[in-house]
């Protein structure tokens, strides 16, 4: 539990200080903004899909460092993927997330996601890892509404 918990810090530090694929996409098809008004993060979310497939993704906002490493991820997450993997990807993300903290939780798939684990630790920092996610499942509907995680 220290080493995963020393990863998520790590990781965390990591992706805060360079967010991966931040930067506005000006020939995006779906784009969304997100709130959490529990920190105040916001982020603003572009993809490119083409047919089912997710080809493009990136992040532009401010927030605290773990809604920023949770979009920063996220988008390398969801390159390559199809809809219906980034959707299962979310459930299992979700599903880590509000899992009780002395539960053992393993969820294949989640690959390098599965570091969030730690934020069980900080209930209220929940919404910022999926401030994100909410954002991006806006984004697919084309919802012009912001997206907010209360
Ligand atoms: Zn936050």
């Amino acid at each position: 539990m220290s080493d995963l918990r020393e990863l998520y810090q790590q990781t965390i530090i990591d992706h805060n200080r360079k967010p991966r694929n931040f930067h506005p996409m000006p020939n995006a098809d779906h784009h969304a903004k997100g709130h959490n008004p529990l920190c105040g993060d916001r982020l603003e979310l572009y993809l490119k899909i083409d047919g089912q497939r997710i080809t493009d993704a990136s992040f532009t906002g401010a927030g605290c460092a773990i809604s920023t490493a949770s979009a920063s991820m996220m988008t390398e997450a969801l390159k390559g993927r199809t809809l219906d993997e980034a959707k299962a990807i979310y459930q299992k993300f979700h599903t880590l997330l509000t899992t009780p903290l002395h539960e053992p939780v393993t969820i294949d798939g989640l690959d390098k996601l599965e570091v969030f684990s730690g934020v069980r630790e900080f209930p209220v920092r929940v919404k910022c890892a999926t401030l994100a996610w909410h954002t991006f499942e806006a984004a697919v509907k084309d919802d012009q509404h912001e997206a907010k995680t209360e």
